[in-house]
């Protein structure tokens, strides 16, 4: 197998990723995907998006699961709306949740992400327990479709999201790594954050952020591929030092503005294979 083929994070009728079209524009060979909407969600559909997928010369890598109802818009709205924490809305994600490795057990591919949600930094929040336990379930239920899941970092510094792997305890539970998002959350320097998890890593999604003024409570600002703070040759070198092998997958969350969306990513991915070559040679 290739190191680190290229990809994008792709959505078809629901998530901030590119279109599909876009994708195979882009000339990736991989892509993550966000899951379709409910209604898409049926054998029939996934017949259709593997043969679309086939003639764009793409291969799914992880299927990502969101929710209705979730919004990013600060980082307190996230704690409120996003993944398996909130407990008014848990037990119906997680039977979505399961519908949705369901569905990727279709496309056959062998790993769901997810953001989980904010994981109470301390253990002995009472609400600790409830999220543990609900990943463990969705671990349950996917190890008997043999798939693994991914959490996506960011919400939490490497050491309780190490702690909380080790608390849910199954071994079929890995991480997706997004140094933006531990930039933009202020949850701590993401190549440090990398060494230490190095072990979970599964996928990552190369994407590149500014610290805010206010880590942790405001923001940091999401930027193109290389232009913040993540320092992408130290993250590239340092994935080879963990044995990373796996796709590179850009994530570009700006799906409002799909040209200039698709303008960054393309760049994003001639810095990415300059950086290949000088790191392993041609
Ligand atoms: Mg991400």
């Amino acid at each position: 197998m290739e190191t680190w083929p290229l990809g994008v994070f792709a959505s078809i009728d629901a998530g901030l990723g590119v279109s599909l079209e876009v994708a195979r524009e882009l000339g990736v060979t991989t892509v993550q995907l966000h899951t379709p909407q409910k209604a898409s969600r049926t054998p029939q559909k996934a017949k259709e998006f593997l043969a679309r997928l086939g003639d764009f010369g793409l291969r799914i890598t992880v299927v990502f699961g969101g929710f209705e109802g979730e919004s990013y818009a600060d980082i307190p709205t996230v704690q409120r709306t996003v993944g398996l924490v909130p407990p008014e809305t848990r037990a119906a994600r997680i039977r979505e949740m399961r519908e949705i490795a369901d569905f990727t057990r279709l496309l056959g591919v062998n790993a769901v992400g997810l953001h989980l949600g904010f994981v109470p930094h301390d253990a002995s929040d009472p609400m600790y327990g409830a999220v543990v336990a609900v990943a463990g379930q969705l671990c349950d239920h996917c190890r008997t479709l043999g798939q693994n899941v991914h959490l996506e970092t960011g919400q939490e510094p490497a050491d309780v999201l190490q702690r909380f792997i080790r608390d849910v305890g199954h071994d079929n539970l890995f991480i997706n790594f997004d140094p933006a998002n531990m930039i933009l959350y202020g949850c701590g320097e993401p190549v440090a954050a990398l060494k230490r998890l190095g072990r979970y890593v599964r996928s990552v999604h190369c994407k590149d952020a500014k610290w805010s003024e206010r880590p942790g409570v405001e923001w940091g600002a999401e930027v193109p591929l290389g232009e913040g703070d993540v320092g992408l040759e130290n993250f590239l070198r340092t994935l080879g030092e963990i044995g990373y092998a796996g796709p590179l997958t850009i994530e570009r969350e700006i799906p409002r503005q799909p040209h200039r969306q698709k303008a960054e990513i393309g760049r994003g991915l001639r810095v990415l294979e300059e950086l290949k070559v000088k790191i392993y040679g041609e």
